[in-house]
């Protein structure tokens, strides 16, 4: 084999990942430079310490799984990737990273090989330029030598390491495997070794492997990750992130590459089947609002680069209500789905067809030569509806409205251009139903009435109309009350309760968002404060705040929530604030900085709606909230969000495995709350324990918890 020909140093030091070799006592006899790298130690002040100097306080003495696995039965391999595990550095701060441990006899003693890894993906720019001195010192030290100890050490670190690896020639063959490569493609070592890594590459990234080879050899990348897919014997597709780096010569040329893999394959599908369900309209299968929203932001920036002509087209059902009132919500439901067919029948392949919510259809047209063009799709929608819909049971007769609104690169911004299409709608609705009106300015001031809604919110504010009201979050197995979501409500003088999922989007046009976002944060600290004197035992309550995406463009929001702090004197850790995926969509960078510094301040985070958004699992990864809230669509689905019951469980169990605490949302009824529990998911809020109640009602649900069980 090839690779014997490593000397036992030279192959840690090759190994990608930080590695360490451990006594029967746990003392550490011989670490690796990127561990060193990773830890920020030097070589001596590690080896011959005990390993325990590099696992954080906070995890020596609680009950952590890999310890007591490993002290209950040493010979075990342990393998703890995604944990929310780090490893205590020089400095004194934490790394998170994935950890194996293998044990080995070796010498007559029980011995162990350690190795972590990285797993904040931004570091690894960061280390470029160490790991290339330090590759080139491995290179230089690579010698012929080949003994029996070698043999046994290159078992030690390689053939028994759990994570999949593979050496190669420069030119793509197989040199070495271990066993658990073998595994994850299904061949044996006599099916692989002396093989070109094509036989077993999924063949559309066979173009993508060679360009990663090519880039190493020529010393254009020293490390590099990447996802790939491998094909399974038995033709299964594998996905893979796969990390790999050369072992240079003296003279700079890359003798090898040591890979090593890890199977993401249920990561993958699962982000790939959450996604889908964020952005596609469960009932229909037509695309939702996030997605249209996307491709439309995408259609506007390239109009205002290139120019051009679009169009937003929204359609809306006339007399919808009469239908699911007459025939019942199944012949309604029957309706928006053939309706939804018959549109998808004159989309052009280049434009985006949506479910906008309730009746209500978004069209987005793109390239148009002219506004004539746009006319012609509006008749083409309204058209397929002349001929009566044939349901099972029933013939109805639907017909529907619609507003044009054209746009061009002097279109302000895309919420404008929606709006437009709103207000359109608003005027051919009262010109009679069943046709289309394309959006002019004269039109805003017929439709004022419509949008006095946003006028009105302003005066809300300052008019006392605007609360806080707050709902108990329990922990599921006890009932108990352990913490306080505020939800903002507004009393209008004569349409009653307007609930947030109207007001708030209206205020988020605007900056008035900020005023609101303000008064719900001083009014909530100010009452989770007050339970502390009124209540006692109160005082470890926490309080959840929504915050809006565009609270984090504003440069006053650190100062507002310290300054609330200070004033109140609320323990900093009592304070959650809630964030949805939304808050990446403007500046990350600045969104991420302003993350850091409230995080400093002791505040955590919530993603709320988890699951609702765009590729939920890699913001996931970017914004490390403290708390997940699960959205109360995979809790309590409507006849229209009929989520994955399966995905809800492996929602609970990746936040459960990323040491995320889990809150479900919209918990209603005995039965949800006993899955849940099932599931492993730690707390809750519901109806079947409280709605949000007004802050002077909050000391008498806290004096009668926990909440009873309907059952009893
Ligand atoms: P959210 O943050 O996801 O809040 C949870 C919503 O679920 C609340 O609706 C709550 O009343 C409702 N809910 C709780 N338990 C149940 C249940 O068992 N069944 C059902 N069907 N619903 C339940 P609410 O109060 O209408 O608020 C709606 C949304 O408005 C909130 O969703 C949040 O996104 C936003 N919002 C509310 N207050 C504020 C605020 O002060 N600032 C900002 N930026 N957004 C807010
Ligand atoms: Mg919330
Ligand atoms: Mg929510």
């Amino acid at each position: 084999m090839a690779s014997s020909a490593l000397s036992w140093e030279e192959l840690l030091e090759a190994l990608p990942d930080g590695t360490a070799l451990l006594d029967e006592r746990g003392d550490i006899r011989y670490v690796n430079e990127v561990l060193l790298t990773l830890t920020g130690y030097a070589r001596e002040e590690l080896v011959n310490q005990n390993v325990e100097i590099l696992v954080p306080p906070r995890l020596r003495d609680t009950e952590n799984v890999a310890r007591r696995e490993h002290g209950r039965n040493p010979n075990t391999r342990l393998i703890w990737s995604d944990q929310n595990l780090s490893v205590l550095r020089h400095d004194g701060s934490e790394l998170s990273i994935d950890f194996t441990l293998s044990p080995i006899a070796f010498e007559g003693q029980s011995w162990a090989v350690a190795s972590i890894r990285d797993n904040t993906a931004t570091r690894e720019l960061e280390q470029a330029h160490s790991d290339a001195e330090r590759r080139a010192v491995a290179a230089e030290k690579i010698a012929t030598a080949t003994n029996e100890e070698n043999e046994q050490r290159f078992r030690l670190a390689f053939e028994d390491n759990m994570a999949p690896m593979v050496f190669s020639s420069s030119d793509g063959l197989l040199l070495a495997v271990n066993d658990a490569f073998c595994e994850i493609v299904g061949r044996s070592r006599e099916e692989l070794i002396g093989f070109d890594s094509k036989l077993f590459t999924y063949s559309d990234d066979i173009g993508l492997s060679e360009e990663i080879y090519r880039r190493m050899t020529s010393g254009e990348a020293e490390r590099v990750r990447y996802f790939k897919r491998f094909q399974h014997k038995d033709r299964r597709i594998v996905a893979a992130e796969v990390s790999i780096s050369p072992a240079r010569d003296s003279s700079g040329q890359a003798r090898y590459f040591v890979s090593s893999v890890r199977d993401v394959t249920e990561e993958r599908a699962l982000t790939a089947e959450l996604s889908h369900q964020a952005l596609h309209d469960p009932l229909t299968g037509l695309a939702n609002r996030a997605l249209f929203d996307d491709r439309l932001a995408q259609a506007h920036a390239r109009v205002v680069r290139q120019g051009g002509l679009g169009a937003v087209l929204l359609l809306d059902l006339d007399d919808f209500k009469a239908v699911n009132d007459t025939h019942g919500h199944l012949v309604g439901d029957q309706v928006l789905i053939e309706v939804a067919r018959r549109f998808e029948k004159v989309t052009r392949s280049s434009d985006t067809l949506c479910r906008f919510g309730g009746d209500e259809f978004l069209y987005l047209a793109e390239n148009l030569a002219s506004a004539n063009e746009a006319e012609q799709v509006a008749a083409r929608l309204l058209d397929v509806l002349v001929e009566p819909l044939e349901l099972v049971g029933a013939h109805i007769d639907q017909h529907a409205s619609l507003g044009v609104a054209l746009w061009d690169r002097t279109s302000p911004d895309t919420i404008e251009i929606v709006r437009h299409a709103d207000v359109a709608l608003y005027v051919a609705k009262g010109e009679g139903k069943g046709q289309y009106t394309i959006f002019n300015p004269g039109m805003n001031h017929r439709a004022t009435g419509h949008f006095s809604l946003e006028r009105e919110l302003q005066g809300a504010l300052a008019g006392g109309q605007l609360s806080m009201h707050y709902q108990p979050i329990v922990k599921l197995s006890s009932r108990e009350i352990v913490g306080f979501e505020a939800l903002m409500r507004w009393r209008h003088p004569e349409k009653g309760m307007v609930p947030p999922n109207v007001f708030i989007p209206l205020a988020e046009q605007s900056d008035l968002i900020l005023d609101l976002g303000s008064f719900a944060l001083h009014d909530a600290v100010a009452a989770a404060s007050s339970w502390k004197q009124r209540c006692g035992e109160a005082s470890e309550l926490f309080i959840t705040v929504n915050l809006s995406a565009h609270q984090f463009q504003d440069l006053g929001l650190v100062p507002m929530i310290e300054n609330e702090l200070r004033t109140s004197g609320l323990d900093p850790r009592r304070l959650v604030l809630e964030i949805t995926e939304s808050v990446t969509l403007h500046n990350v960078t600045k969104t991420m900085n302003v993350m850091e510094r409230l995080i400093s301040l002791g505040v955590g985070f919530a993603l709320d709606d988890f699951g609702t958004g765009y590729s939920s699992l890699s913001y996931l990864a970017l914004l490390r909230p403290r708390i997940i809230k699960i959205d109360q669509s995979f809790v309590s689905p409507t006849r229209e969000s009929i989520r994955n019951d399966t995905l809800l469980e492996a929602i609970v169990t990746l936040g459960n495995k990323l040491n995320m605490i889990m809150v479900a949302e919209g918990i209603e009824t005995e039965a949800q709350l006993a899955r849940l529990r099932h599931l492993g998911c730690e707390l809750g809020q519901g109806f079947l324990f409280s709605p949000a109640v007004s802050v002077a009602n909050v000391p008498a649900i806290l004096n009668t918890q926990p909440f009873d069980s309907a059952e009893k």
